[in-house]
């Protein structure tokens, strides 16, 4: 059973020196720290070690810096992740370079994307990785300033790009883009509880999921879920209650999870976002199955997902 504190990509254990960062010297100190770890990307892919042969889970992979020096001179972009007790960690996106000199570093490995494997990582080393990758994904598009187009400097380990005209100065700070997802639940007949779930045109053909949306400027999120779920899906719903939240740097936004009861129970996709959605009661979920079982019917999202999280805590109280 997935609960609040196991939500994945939640509840990383590093301290993100957040003060001690903004002073160049000590980064650098930290930099040629002799237990200092890195951790590269190539292509918004991370660095693991995985038997997929075997029913070994794959783990996480991180250099130390000498092993990495000959190949880190042409990185495009270098963030500094934090200290894990005293370890400072850093990331590197070495996309300008041929993968194989990342794959011939010392050790076994390989570059897979984290929407693959995370799932399977320990917590700890799924936040770590998503935190790397989301970090670097920020900076490596926001490499110009976005006011007047000069150059945008990295300053502070990559948490702050820095304008380089004199004119304009402007600080540019890691944007996280917030997205609302909710389970909607229709309680008309109190014996028989069920929640709406849909398939999303983009989604594996039996894949369906709780609804979601990005929030509009000038919009409250519980408006933002009043909205997404009456255009997805034609239902009307009230008492938006939040629930969880879950960062989600794929690429760049954090889920807000919430729930809403529904006023009105008629389904209208428009077929082209949602493919299709449906009302489901608890027995019914409890015979899906597991994405990638090769099964037939229909299967719920996965278990890094903030989605399966308001399914299952929905089918423990209502179940
Ligand atoms: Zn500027």
């Amino acid at each position: 059973m997935l609960n609040k504190e196991n939500i994945y990509y939640c509840g990383l254990e590093l301290n993100r020196a957040s003060e001690q960062r903004k002073d160049a010297h000590w980064l650098d100190r930290q930099w040629r720290h002799n237990q200092c770890r890195i951790y590269l990307l190539h292509e918004n892919r991370n660095l693991m070690r995985w038997n997929r042969d075997s029913n070994e889970m794959p783990v996480a992979v991180s250099h130390q810096r000498v092993e990495t020096e000959a190949i880190l001179p042409i990185f495009e972009s270098m963030v500094f992740l934090g200290l894990d007790k005293d370890v400072p960690l850093f990331a590197a996106d070495l996309s300008a370079r041929d993968e194989s000199d990342l794959l011939n570093l010392p050790g076994d490995q390989d570059l897979i994307d984290l929407r693959e494997a995370g799932w399977l990582l320990s917590n700890q080393e799924a936040a770590l990785l998503a935190y790397a990758r989301g970090l670097l994904y920020w900076n490596k598009h926001n490499r110009y300033c976005s006011n007047c187009g000069s150059i945008a400097e990295s300053r502070q380990g990559g948490h702050l790009r820095l304008c380089s005209s004199q004119q304009c100065g402007r600080m540019h700070f890691p944007r996280t883009d917030p997205a609302v997802i909710m389970l909607v639940e229709d309680l008309s007949d109190p014996g028989t509880p069920r929640c709406l779930l849909g398939r999303n045109s983009r989604f594996p053909e039996r894949l369906v999921s709780t609804l979601a949306g990005f929030v509009d400027p000038l919009e409250s999120l519980e408006e933002t879920v009043v909205r997404e779920v009456f255009e997805e899906a034609g239902v009307h719903v009230d008492r938006v209650s939040y629930q969880a939240s879950q960062p989600w740097p794929f690429p760049s936004s954090i889920m807000l999870g919430f729930r809403a009861r529904a006023i009105s129970t008629e389904i209208k996709v428009d077929g082209v976002e949602i493919a299709e959605a449906h009302w489901f009661t608890p027995d019914q979920l409890k015979t899906f199955g597991e994405w990638g079982d090769g099964g037939e019917g229909y299967c719920l999202p996965r278990r890094d997902s903030i989605a399966r999280y308001l399914i299952e805590s929905w089918m423990n109280e209502v179940g």
